[in-house]
C-alpha cells in the first residue's frame, strides 16, 4: 500500500471510530425501558433487561445496571418484569377492508333474526332514507331455527333503506326487499354462474344470495369516499396497534388509498408502518412504474415496492387450481386466474423496475405455475436480491417444496387459514395431498423462511392466534387432538419469527425491523406475561399492555406503570 492510501485509510478509520464513540457514548436517551424480560429475537436468542432509545431507534441494550448507570432519560419505564418482543408484522393483510368492516354493524355472535333486525333498526334511525345499511357476521347456525332467514323481518325495520348483511364466512348475504328491487332482482332473474339466489316455493327471491349472486346487489353499493377511507384506515391502525402489530404488508392497495394514507402521515394521523403491494396490473401499477417505488417514506411509515397478483382462487369454493381434480368433485381441477405467460411477463417487468412480486397461489397447480413463471423470469432478469413471494402456498406438490429455497422464493403463509380449513380440507384434497397442505415444517426443513400473516379481515387480527395455530395445528377448542398433521407444527420461537424477523426479511427491512438489536427501529410490544413460554392456551387470551412504535407509545392498556 502506498503512503497516500495509508493516510486515507487512517483518516477513514479514525473518523469512523470517533463517530462510533460519539454516537454510542452520548448518555442521553429519549426513553429507557428496564426491568423487563426483553426478547431480542436475534440469531443468538439474546434476552436482555433494558433498552435505551433515542429518537426512533434502539441505541443500546443490556442489563439494568449497564443501561441505568450510563444513560439518562426523562422517560423511564419500569417494566416490573414484563415481557417485551419486537413489534409484530402481519405480512399479509388488508387494512382498508378491515377498517371498512369495522364501520358496519357487527353481527358476530347474534342469536336470532329478531336480534339482528333490532340492530338494523337502530342503524336505520341514524341513516338517511335511501342510503345503505350494512352489517357482517351473522350465522344462522347459532339461531333457534337454523335456517336461512328471509327478507320480511328486514323489510319491517328498513322499508326505505337498502340493507346488505354479509354472512360470517363472506359467502352469503341477506338483503331486504328494497335492496332486491334496487338491484332489479325478481323471480325471473337467473342464477349467475357460481352463485345462487335462494327462492321460495313460488320462485320468488327470499333475500339470501350465495357466492357470485351476492354481487348482483353488492355492485350497487357505492365505493367508499375519501373521508370514509380515512376513517377506515384510522380504525384499522388502532386495531392493529392494540394487538401489537406495528407493520402490515398490505396485499393490494390502489393509488387513491395509498394517497389517503400518505395524507394521514402528513397530518400525523398514521403512526404506523405500511409495506404496500400494488393491487394487480392496472392504473396504480402504471403510475408506480413511471414514478418508481417508494421506500421508507416519512421515517419508514410507507414503502410501496411490490405488486400483488393472483394465480388461482380458494380451496373452500374449489377455485384453487389443482394438478389432479378435487377429491370431492372429480370433474373439477379448479381455475387459473392468470396464465404462466402472463405471470412471467409481469414478473419480468417488476424485476426490471425493482419491484417485488407477491402472487396469491393456493392449489398445487396454482403454486407450480407461479414457480415456473418466477424461475423463467429470474433467468431473464438475474436479480440476486429479488425476494419474490408466493402468498398462501396452501397446497404444494411434494416435488415443488425444494424450489422455494432453491430460487430464493419466499412463502407468505397464514397459519390460521390452516386451522380454519382443516375440517374440510381433506374432503377437497384427500389424505395424501393434505400432507403437502399448510406444510410449514417441510418448507423450513428445505431451508426456507416463512413470512407470517393473518389475511385479516378474512381472519381475526390478533397475530397470537396465528402463533397458536402454527404451534398446535388445533382450533381454539384444541381440536383435533394432537393437531392436524402434527408433524408440520412449528415451535413457539419459529412461529414468532414468522411475525417478526422473517416477515422483515420478506419486505427487505431486516436491517431496521424484526429484532430489538441496537440500530433498529424502536418498535416493540409489552406483554403482562412471557408469551414465549406461557402455556399455549394463554396465547388465546393474552393482550399487549403497550405497543411502542419508533420510540413512542402508540397503544397503552394500563396507566399504572406508565411513566416516572
Ligand atoms: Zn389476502
Amino acid at each position: 500500500m502506498n503512503p497516500r492510501n495509508m493516510i486515507i485509510l487512517f483518516v477513514v478509520i479514525a473518523t469512523g471510530t470517533i463517530w462510533y464513540f460519539t454516537m454510542n457514548n452520548d448518555p442521553v436517551a429519549d426513553m429507557i425501558v428496564y426491568n423487563g424480560r426483553i426478547y431480542v429475537m436475534n440469531e443468538q436468542n439474546d434476552v436482555v433487561e433494558a433498552l435505551a432509545i433515542r429518537r426512533d431507534r434502539i441505541i443500546v441494550s443490556g442489563t439494568n445496571d449497564e443501561i441505568l448507570q450510563y444513560y439518562q432519560s426523562r422517560k423511564t419505564i419500569d417494566l416490573q418484569g414484563r415481557t417485551v418482543i419486537p413489534g409484530l408484522t402481519d405480512a399479509h393483510a388488508h387494512m382498508l377492508g378491515l377498517g371498512l368492516s369495522m364501520m358496519i354493524i357487527d353481527l358476530v355472535g347474534t342469536r336470532s333474526a329478531e336480534e339482528i333486525a333490532e340492530l338494523v333498526h337502530r342503524q336505520v334511525e341514524q341513516t338517511e332514507s335511501g342510503k345503505w345499511v350494512r352489517g357482517r357476521g351473522w350465522d344462522q347456525n347459532h339461531w333457534p331455527v337454523r335456517e336461512f332467514p328471509d327478507h320480511t323481518v328486514l323489510n319491517r325495520v328498513a322499508p326505505d333503506n337498502p340493507v346488505y348483511l354479509t354472512r360470517v364466512d363472506g359467502h352469503a348475504s341477506w338483503v331486504n326487499r328494497y335492496a332486491l328491487d334496487l338491484s332489479g332482482i325478481t323471480r325471473d332473474t337467473p342464477d349467475p354462474d357460481g352463485g345462487r339466489i335462494i327462492r321460495d316455493a313460488d320462485c320468488n327471491p327470499t333475500g339470501v344470495l350465495i357466492d357470485a349472486a351476492m354481487s348482483l346487489v353488492a355492485d350497487n353499493i357505492p365505493e367508499p369516499t375519501t373521508s370514509q377511507k380515512r376513517a377506515a384506515l384510522k380504525l384499522a391502525i388502532e386495531e392493529c396497534l392494540s394487538y401489537g402489530i406495528t407493520t402490515v404488508h398490505d396485499m393490494g392497495m390502489d393509488l387513491a388509498t395509498i394517497d389517503v394514507y400518505r395524507d394521514m402521515i402528513r397530518t400525523g394521523d398514521a403512526a404506523f408502518r405500511l409495506y404496500v403491494a400494488i393491487d394487480g396490473v392496472g392504473d396504480t401499477w402504471e403510475h408506480f412504474l413511471q414514478r418508481g417505488r417508494i421506500a421508507g417514506h416519512a421515517r419508514n411509515m410507507l414503502t410501496v415496492r411490490a405488486i400483488k397478483l393472483y394465480s388461482d382462487g380458494a380451496l373452500g369454493s374449489r377455485g384453487a387450481a389443482l394438478i389432479e381434480p378435487y377429491s370431492d368433485d372429480p370433474g373439477n381441477d379448479g381455475l387459473l386466474l392468470m396464465s404462466e405467460e402472463e405471470l412471467y411477463n409481469v414478473t419480468v417487468q417488476a424485476l426490471e423496475n425493482g419491484f417485488q412480486v407477491c402472487t396469491h397461489a393456493i392449489g398445487d397447480r396454482g403454486n407450480r405455475v407461479v414457480l415456473n413463471a418466477y424461475e423463467r423470469a429470474l433467468r431473464r432478469v438475474p436479480a440476486h436480491n429479488h425476494r419474490l413471494r408466493i402468498e398462501h402456498v396452501q397446497v404444494v406438490h411434494p416435488e415443488d417444496f425444494i424450489r422455494f429455497n432453491k430460487y430464493g422464493i419466499i412463502p407468505g403463509m397464514q397459519p390460521i387459514h390452516c386451522t380454519s380449513d382443516m375440517f374440510w380440507a381433506v374432503d377437497r384434497l384427500g389424505v395424501e395431498r393434505a400432507r403437502g397442505a399448510y406444510a410449514w415444517r417441510t418448507l423450513l426443513d428445505r431451508g426456507s423462511i416463512i413470512a407470517g400473516g393473518s389475511d385479516f379481515p378474512v381472519e381475526p387480527v390478533n397475530p397470537l392466534l396465528g402463533v397458536f395455530a402454527a404451534e398446535t395445528r388445533q382450533d381454539e377448542n384444541f381440536e383435533p387432538e394432537g393437531g392436524w398433521f402434527p408433524e408440520q407444527r412449528l415451535t413457539r420461537d419459529e412461529a414468532f419469527r414468522m411475525f417478526t424477523s422473517w416477515a422483515a426479511f420478506a419486505s427487505f427491512e431486516e436491517e431496521i425491523k424484526g429484532t430489538l438489536e441496537p440500530g433498529k427501529l424502536a418498535d416493540f410490544v409489552v406483554y403482562p406475561d412471557d408469551v414465549l413460554t406461557i402455556d399455549v392456551s394463554g396465547l388465546l387470551t393474552i393482550r399487549p399492555d403497550k405497543t411502542v412504535l419508533g420510540g413512542k407509545i402508540v397503544f397503552d392498556r394500563h396507566d399504572e406503570y406508565a411513566l416516572d
